[in-house]
């Protein structure tokens, strides 16, 4: 997947908007103006006709009893020894941010892909195993690919299968089950397919926060991730600060491991959803992995 564009090949203006005054004329279910609404700044890139990048800041209010957030991946072991690193040190912000997202309401969607006999007979398991099966209009898929209609090529070359360590790991599937500092509680579920729709489509759910890895694969690609909760029609927005990519700086375009993750956050948020952060949620800092010494990752343009 040869891939010299990206962020370098947008290059000119970057506009920053600030805060845009009416959420409610972009569709996105902002007319819900209780106080127990969650509420956080979503941002998404456009192409101006005049060129450039413009990027925009806009307030969304969602309904928690209408939003799920899907964990995507994130496994207690990778084949790739810094993967495995990076989702250990993201998991605490993760779990905190969990914490928060079900006090208030949220659906919580455990999504640890090919794991599920770990969770078998659990009642997280069969909360997502009882969802009645729902006819889409547009088929659910295993995986979508990217879409050519809509979207170039990622930014990154993640064709080496993305391991930035060295000597690179060798590729396996040594997962058994998410990762153990992310709780699962009672009335979340835990499911690796289409059932994740279903469970929403159950439950009136519209609105979807996806976190987790990787961002250039299973974050777009899987059932319950963007590009398919997106093409169901679910609102759906990225948070950027935990998520990681599987991208070897040795590869174009030859930018940090973490300036890498950016520019497919960038892509995301141009061609698909939104993106948002956990510190709307939560006191403090956007997560930053220990190894970025820039503010790429959750920083605010
Ligand atoms: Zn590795």
């Amino acid at each position: 997947m040869p891939s010299q564009r990206g962020a370098t090949g947008l290059a000119g203006r970057i506009v920053c908007v600030g805060i845009a005054a009416a959420a409610v004329s972009t569709g996105w279910a902002a007319a819900d103006e209780e106080e127990s609404a969650l509420s956080f700044t979503a941002r998404s890139r456009s192409a101006p006709e005049d060129g450039g990048v413009r990027v925009d800041h806009e307030p969304v209010r969602w309904d928690p009893s209408k939003t799920a957030a899907v964990v995507c991946d994130m496994w207690d072991a990778h084949w790739c020894e810094g993967a495995t690193r990076r989702v250990a040190e993201m998991a605490p912000r993760m779990n905190d941010l969990l914490h928060e997202l079900r006090r208030q309401g949220v659906l919580i969607i455990h999504a640890p892909s090919d794991t599920m006999d770990y969770y078998d007979g659990t009642p997280q398991r069969q909360l997502a195993q009882a969802a009645p099966v729902v006819d889409t209009e547009v088929p659910l898929q295993g995986w979508m690919s990217l879409d050519p209609e809509r979207e170039p090529a990622l930014p990154i070359d993640d064709s080496d299968g993305g391991c930035d360590c060295e000597p690179q790991c060798e590729q396996g599937g040594p997962w058994t089950r998410q990762i153990a500092e992310i709780d699962i509680e009672e009335g979340d579920a835990v499911t690796d397919s289409a059932e994740a729709y279903y469970l929403m489509r159950e439950r009136g759910v519209e609105n979807v926060l996806v976190m987790g890895v990787h961002v250039n694969m299973c974050v777009l690609g899987r059932p319950f991730s963007i590009r398919q909760m997106v093409t169901q029609g679910q609102n759906t927005v990225l948070v950027r600060d935990l998520t990681d990519s599987m991208y070897n700086s040795r590869m174009p375009p030859y930018v940090s491991h973490v300036e890498g993750t950016e520019l497919v956050v960038e892509h995301i948020e141009k061609y698909w959803a939104p993106s948002t952060v956990s510190a709307d949620f939560l006191d403090g800092p956007p997560f930053q992995f220990a190894e970025d010494g820039s503010s790429a990752a959750g920083g605010a343009l």
